[in-house]
């Protein structure tokens, strides 16, 4: 887009980015309709089919009729079942008013800043964050305040950085474990921690993220912020939903649970806006969260297996380190070793974006930058494949450092 239409747009959104992840993903289509081999380990989606039972349930919606419009906040049966889903699986209080069913979690999150943020609001964000979080707050006038959590802090805030970061016109804090893109889960003390600063700062409202819930590994327990202090649940929105889970990402279907006034006003936003989530994909989140849960444990214990295999083959690709992720299916691999290296092919990589190109260019694997997600030299690299597809990628990945490597290695010669 040139200047002059820039000009034509919103102020905020000439500002805003296009979204880093889907920008990957469009680059990998473009090179697969070209013919190219690609394999993408930039999607952040399950790469299993949606269990059999719930697409039943969405084709026995449509020959039943079920193809009009919802109400706005979700089928009260669905919302029954979300409301049960945060009883049973997060010991939340709630009852179907206290739930709202969206299009997708990204429209959960979306319609609670746009219902709160005003110009001069600020929105603690975590670094490495999710790239749509700091965009969806300049979206709606805001600015995001950036806490980057490094590598010696497992990726997580402490509680003295978001002590640090909060002042009088701060609106919510995002909180997103396990986290995309770095894996990074927070345990029951270390919510506790933040919980602690936060009653001592009534005016932040929380937003979590949970979407990963149900990808965590070594056996650990997964803890979400208004279950760990019950004190913060009237000013915390937890919200969820059905595509990480169920491998439904496609239906877009989120859901979340929070006060009534908040709830309220981002029904008001969503009756002006969408009108509310498709009611096939609700009917097929109904059968998901009521039906059997098994698909649960077997999908995260293929994401553990690959987790393993992917942390051991990465660690061998000389210029990555990556260290071993607790959930979700992200890897997040240093690449600092590869910075101010050539490529076979005459590719100066100064940043991890550039490595990340050069990947996809030389190796034919498709990553994400770090950067993107608010903290590099890394790579994110999604291991939403099979194992011989996430070996074919290592290789590959593998002897594009080693080229490198050698390169240097006889220049130093
Ligand atoms: N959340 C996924 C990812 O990070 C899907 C793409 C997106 O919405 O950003 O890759």
């Amino acid at each position: 887009m040139n200047h002059e239409d820039l000009q034509h747009l919103n102020v905020h959104l000439a500002k805003a980015q296009a979204s880093a992840t889907y920008r990957m993903m469009d680059h990998v289509a473009v090179r697969r309709a070209a013919g190219a081999r690609v394999l993408s380990l930039s999607a952040g989606e399950p790469d299993f089919d949606t269990p059999v039972h719930i697409c039943d349930a969405a084709v026995d919606a449509i020959r039943a009729g079920h193809t009009r419009y919802t109400q706005v906040a979700g089928m009260r049966s669905l919302r029954e079942a979300v409301a049960a889903k945060f009883q049973r699986e997060n010991g939340l209080d709630v009852s179907w008013q206290d739930t709202i069913v969206c299009g997708g979690g990204k429209q959960v999150i979306y319609n609670a800043l746009a219902a709160t943020l005003n110009e001069g609001d600020e929105v603690i964000v975590p670094a490495p964050y999710w790239v749509s979080y700091p965009e969806m707050v300049q979206l709606c006038g805001a600015t995001p305040v950036i806490v980057t959590c490094g590598s010696e802090d497992g990726f997580k805030l402490t509680p003295q950085a978001l002590a640090d970061a909060i002042g009088p016109r701060t609106r919510w804090l995002i909180l997103n474990s396990p986290s995309n893109p770095t894996g990074a889960v927070y345990t029951r003390e270390e919510l506790a921690a933040l919980a602690a600063v936060l009653l001592a700062n009534p005016h932040v409202l929380i937003l979590s993220d949970d979407i990963y819930e149900h990808l965590i590994f070594d056996g650990a327990t997964f803890h979400t912020i208004a279950q760990v202090e019950p004190r913060l649940i009237s000013r915390t929105l937890t919200m969820n939903g059905v595509s990480k889970a169920y491998a439904m990402t496609g239906w877009r279907i989120g859901f979340g649970t929070g006060p009534r006034w908040l709830l309220d006003a981002m029904e008001k936003l969503q009756g002006q806006q969408t009108s509310g989530a498709s009611a096939i994909s609700q009917h097929a989140a109904l059968a998901a969260l009521t039906g059997p849960q098994n698909f649960i444990a077997e999908s995260r214990s293929v994401f553990e297996q690959r987790r393993d295999l992917m942390v051991k083959l990465l660690n061998q690709a000389p210029g990555l380190t990556c260290a071993l992720p607790s959930g979700a299916f992200y890897a997040f691999a240093s690449c600092e070793g590869l910075i101010g290296r050539t490529t076979p092919a005459g590719a100066k990589l100064n940043t991890d974006e550039d490595v990340a190109a050069a990947i996809l260019d030389e190796a034919g694997v498709a990553v994400v930058q770090g950067s993107a997600f608010g903290l590099g030299p890394y790579i994110r690299i999604a291991y939403a494949l099979d194992d011989d597809a996430l070996i074919e990628a290592c290789r590959a990945i593998t002897s594009f450092c080693q080229l490198l490597s050698q390169e240097n290695h006889a220049v130093a010669e």
